[in-house]
């Protein structure tokens, strides 16, 4: 992340009417979440999409049960971080701002944001598979729930790989994008898709696209700017940055 860098993305930021934004497991990884890409010492020996699908949650209820409960742990006790919060003070300088995230952790609410699109749902909520009404779950359920209604499986309420993504939310999610003037893709792979296309249509749509990740990702040949760095770094920086081209 050089100053140069963030000086441009500052300007293009501060004459931009609207702002969106995309995040991804990157920026809750300074607050001890594992991602994806990086996943955490217990369940190393198996691929998400082993897990985080509706077919192996039928055949083992119990094992997918069990890793939603160790994450859904992890994220009630995770803290927002730097990155986090840097977003709640970016979203008072713009009416227009839209803050849409594929984590599941709830992070960005509890950190303040307002305007928040969770486009793959939240780990804290889980429903009924057969009826659908919502229910709870204690943090310590250890055996697998079943509603207190119907007596069907209870599952988290996230988008599992092979599913629909709720259609308000990417649909807000799309005019959000296609209309800002400036999108922040943030630590994500970019390679989960329709949330990867987010940035794609954006850029299609005329918007300076800024991608902030650690490393370089699926979209980093096509964004206007790539700034290398952990989000809780470079978004306190671009705030800093901010205020020096405002003054
Ligand atoms: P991903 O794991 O595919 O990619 C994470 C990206 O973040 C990588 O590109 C990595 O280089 C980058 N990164 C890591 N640390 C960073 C940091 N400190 N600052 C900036 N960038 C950093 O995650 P994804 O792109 O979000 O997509 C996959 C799926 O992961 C989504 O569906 C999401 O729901 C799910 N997921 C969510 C959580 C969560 O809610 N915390 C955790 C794991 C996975
Ligand atoms: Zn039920």
């Amino acid at each position: 992340m050089s100053k140069h860098d963030l000086k441009i993305v500052a300007e293009k930021l501060r004459t931009a009417a609207s702002v969106a934004v995309l995040t991804g497991a990157g920026i809750s990884a300074e607050s001890g979440l594992a991602t994806f890409r990086d996943p955490d010492g217990l369940w190393q020996q198996f691929r998400p999409e082993e897990l985080a699908n509706v077919n192996a949650f039928l055949s083992n209820p119990s094992l997918v049960q069990l890793w939603y409960q160790s994450r859904r742990r992890a994220s009630v006790e995770a803290e927002p971080n730097p990155g986090h919060l840097a977003l709640v003070q970016l979203q008072q300088r713009w009416n227009s701002f839209t803050l849409i995230t594929q984590n599941v952790d709830g992070l960005h609410k509890r950190a303040g944001s307002t305007n928040v699109i969770e486009l793959h749902g939240n780990i804290l909520r889980n429903y009924c598979i057969d009826c659908r009404r919502e229910a709870t779950l204690s943090l310590d359920a250890s055996e697998i729930s079943r509603c207190l209604v119907c007596g069907g499986l209870i599952r988290p309420d996230v988008v599992w790989f092979g599913e629909q993504l709720p259609p308000a939310a990417i649909s807000r999610a799309y005019d959000a994008a296609s209309s800002a003037d400036a999108f922040l893709s943030i630590g994500t792979s970019a390679v989960v898709f329709p949330a990867a296309d987010l940035p794609i249509a954006a850029k299609r749509n005329g918007s300076f696209v800024v991608e902030i990740n650690t490393e370089e990702t699926a979209i980093s040949s096509m964004v206007d700017v790539s700034l290398r760095g952990q989000a809780g770094a470079v978004l306190p920086a671009l705030l800093r940055t901010l205020d020096e081209v405002t003054v």
